[in-house]
């Protein structure tokens, strides 16, 4: 790992114990050159990793002996190319790590506040310990030089702390101060110039923070420079400036993640565990979705309500850059902060762009001349169940590999889905999962991913021979696959990659029951699935059972019109006659004035036939009242979790029947019982819980079946519906009470986010017969906030 310190800890380990040599970056990781007897030689390799600072994370140490100078000192070198690399059996896997981002550590923290400090209400402050990583990185070995720090030379006293070993700043990359470093600045927009001259102020030229936190206070939106791309920030307790900022940035109903100033201000809207405190203050420092507390005062509430409607949970982070500490601290309130971008657009990252993209959506910028390398997106996380999981795994994270207990047979690359596209490269044990890049479909994110994939070959030197890619020729990384110069080219069934992903986090080889429940992915009968159960192992999978299918009525449009899905179960539940919905159905479905879905329904005209579990919750929402339209993926399921009410204990029956050696879950008697339940009067949150009763049921009763034909005791839950803390925890918690051996997603997304861990771990997997070796270490790629919580099953 470099930029963590670790070469200066070899510096005063080696010093303390006499030792002379020298340590270096290599391409590979850190080289060290060590000299002396063998006693103090064996205590150097012993404290080399008990001692070592807590951003390091060592993979793997070898050693070598070589014939050498003798030497009178200890010193640190500076990069070298990997040809100079002497003494090192080149044959091993070594690789160099870039470290991620890390919010601002709690000594860079005091000096921030301190009137005495040099580095006083500096924005851009940063040590060994903390600061920008990976998204300031342009090449390797990581040297200043190679960042976007390079046009800013040190002055003397930044480069007397950066040559001295007893510093805090010795040898960190992107250190500066005032006199040498980057400057923050302010730009005003056409559309808040308009509004300093309706309000009769006129721009002011003082110091950019305070000012941009007056503009906040007073209701106007203002985009922010950060580590990883713009935020755009509205004041998150004036309900009309995040109605303004949702009208500018065409985003009707999806929450907003919101920045607080400290766990105190958190505290007051939100419910918070140690662990999710922790995690938190984590140096990764994620978007932590956070129970909303009940019964909060009107006021309060209605600002909630504004920034995360119909939502049980608000996204808090707490400031991870100094500029966000001096800007938090100045507004003193909570900030909305959503990604600098328009819909579904990539978030903005280079000033050009996000000057002519966010122009029209802000009245104020608040940036600042040191340029982002790579885009990095917040990542988002919460705690399930005791363990931490992932919405969406990126800024402070990317790119760390994952480890895993299976090597890959060759350089490979793993493209994801379509949606929530994240890309992985494997070399060795490792999978390096790109940060977040978003739907393919957009052309800025499709340019993303690609430039993206040449900046992560040449930086991690992985020059794949394998493309591991998903079974739809539609979408954009599969098109992508097919265009690239390789080897061999290796397709994978979506599900089979949603499940594959959880057993690689899990090192798992054996087979286990994989229950894969999301909104689409293309089977390989051609159908939609995303009602699956799945018997995987090394060399691939069998469908043990799914939901029966229903017409995906108008394909993939359904998706934005839950009252499609909710015909379509409605009338394979009760049939397509004219009068057979009941008559409160048809009024709020308008069963009657259909004709056309009627057909499509009839005869499967643009219609193809879906197991998905996604859309079963798009038709339950839609059945009861809760969401007929959904302004994003995912949102009627959202609210149907939101909505349920957790205390009933009622459910509805799945019918199953055995087909040969699948099983057919039938869920006409459960759309029934609830058509049955709204036509009696019954109120949606006790249907919404009698339907996550009744999935929870289903989950246990098939896989408990499954085991019975396949003696197969692990189950694997995986999906993007598994997003659903509700359902998750109570599958979970149910499976063990019937004796399965659970797995979860830690630490790679359960929704399309993890897909291509998957496609990646399926060809490791199929192909290194024989090089199995049980992973005991995948827990050590958690962030340290995690080591609170208890390991997994
Ligand atoms: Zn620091
Ligand atoms: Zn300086
Ligand atoms: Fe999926």
């Amino acid at each position: 790992m470099q930029g963590v310190g670790f070469r200066p800890h070899v510096h005063r380990l080696a010093t303390s114990l006499g030792l002379c040599g020298s340590v270096r970056n290599g391409v590979d990781g850190v080289v060290i050159c060590v000299q002396g007897p063998d006693a103090d030689l064996d205590n150097f390799l012993a404290a080399l990793t008990t001692d070592a600072p807590p951003l390091a994370a060592i993979h793997r140490i070898s050693s070598v002996r070589v014939e050498t100078e003798p030497g009178d000192s200890f010193v640190i070198s500076n990069s070298l190319v990997p040809d100079e690399v002497v003494g090192v059996d080149a044959a091993t896997d070594r690789m160099a790590f870039v470290p991620p981002d890390s919010a601002t550590c709690d000594e860079c923290l005091a000096e921030l506040f301190d009137p005495l400090n040099r580095r006083y209400r500096y924005p851009f402050l940063n040590c060994t310990q903390c600061g920008p990583r990976f998204t300031i990185v342009r090449g390797l070995p990581y040297d200043r030089a190679r960042t976007t720090l390079a046009a800013f030379p040190m002055c003397a006293a930044c480069r007397a702390e950066y040559l001295d070993p007893a510093d805090r700043r010795f040898h960190a990359q992107p250190t500066a101060c005032a006199d040498c470093g980057p400057v923050a600045r302010l730009q005003w927009t056409n559309l808040g110039m308009r509004h300093q001259e309706l309000s009769g102020g006129a721009p002011d030229a003082d110091d950019p923070i305070a000012t941009a936190a007056r503009a906040l206070a007073t209701g106007l939106i203002v985009a922010i420079k950060g580590l990883g791309g713009y935020h755009i920030a509205c004041d998150a307790t004036n309900p009309a400036a995040v109605e303004r900022l949702r009208v500018r940035k065409h985003r009707q109903d999806r929450p907003f993640a919101v920045m607080m100033p400290s766990v105190e201000t958190i505290e007051l809207t939100c419910e918070l565990t140690p662990d999710e405190r922790a995690l938190l203050q984590s140096r990764e420092r994620p978007i932590v979705l956070l129970a909303k507390r009940q019964n909060l005062p009107l006021e309060a509430r209605r600002a909630l309500d504004a920034v995360a409607p119909r939502s049980l949970s608000l996204g808090v982070m707490l400031p991870y850059t100094p500029l966000h500490h001096l800007l938090l601290a100045a507004v003193g309130a909570p900030l909305v902060m959503t990604s600098g971008n328009l819909s579904d657009e990539p978030i903005a990252f280079e000033d050009d762009d996000a000057l002519e993209r966010l122009s029209p959506l802000v009245d104020l910028f608040l940036t600042h001349d040191r340029p982002i390398a790579t885009r990095c997106d917040d990542s988002v996380m919460r705690i399930v169940r005791g363990s931490t999981t992932f919405t969406r795994r990126s800024r402070g994270f990317s790119p760390r590999p994952v480890h895993l207990a299976l090597p890959f047979p060759s350089h490979l690359l793993a493209v994801g889905g379509q949606l929530k596209s994240v890309f992985c490269l494997g070399r060795g044990h490792s999978a390096f999962l790109s940060h977040h890049i978003g739907d393919l479909e957009n052309a800025a994110a499709y340019r993303s991913f690609t430039d993206a994939i040449s900046h992560y070959s040449r930086l991690l030197q992985v020059h794949p021979q394998v493309v591991a890619h998903d079974l739809h020729a539609g979408y954009l990384s599969t098109q992508l696959a097919e265009q690239l110069d390789a080897a061999e080219r290796i397709p994978v069934q979506h599900h089979h990659a949603h499940i594959a992903s959880c057993m690689a986090e899990h090192g798992l080889s054996d087979p286990v029951i994989g229950v894969a429940f999301d909104g689409t992915g293309l089977g390989d009968d051609s159908a939609v699935w995303g009602g699956e159960f799945l018997v995987v192992d090394r060399v691939g999978y069998t469908r043990a059972a799914h939901l029966c299918y229903v017409p995906l009525l108008g394909g993939e449009a359904a998706i934005r019109r839950p009252r499609h899905m909710a015909l379509s179960h409605a009338w394979a539940a009760l049939g397509a006659g004219a009068d057979a919905l009941p008559p409160i159905l048809r009024d709020r479905l308008g069963g009657d004035g259909t004709p056309l879905l009627r057909q499509m329904f009839e005869k499967g005209v643009s219609s193809p036939p879906t197991s998905s579990v996604g859309r079963l919750f798009d038709a339950v929402a839609s059945l009861v009242g809760i969401c007929h339209v959904a302004s994003f993926e995912g949102q009627p399921a959202m609210e149907l979790e939101a909505a349920a009410d957790t205390t009933v204990s009622r459910s509805y029956e799945f019918d199953l029947r055995d087909d040969d050696a699948v099983t057919l879950i039938d869920a006409t008697p459960v759309i029934r019982a609830i058509t049955d339940d709204i036509s009696s009067g019954l109120q949606a949150p006790v249907i919404a819980g009698a339907f996550h009763n009744s999935l929870v049921g289903m989950i246990v009763r098939v896989t408990d079946h499954i085991r019975q034909r396949t003696g197969v005791n692990r189950v694997a839950l995986s999906g993007g519906v598994f997003q659903n803390a509700l359902l998750a925890t109570r599958a979970a918690d149910a499976l063990e009470r019937a004796g399965f051996h659970v797995y979860t997603h830690r630490l790679v997304p359960c929704n399309d986010g993890g897909l291509s861990l998957g496609q990646a771990y399926t060809v490791a997997l199929s192909r290194a017969v024989g090089q199995f070796e049980p992973c005991t270490d995948a827990l050590s790629v958690l962030p340290p906030a995690s080591a609170a919580t208890p390991p997994a099953p």
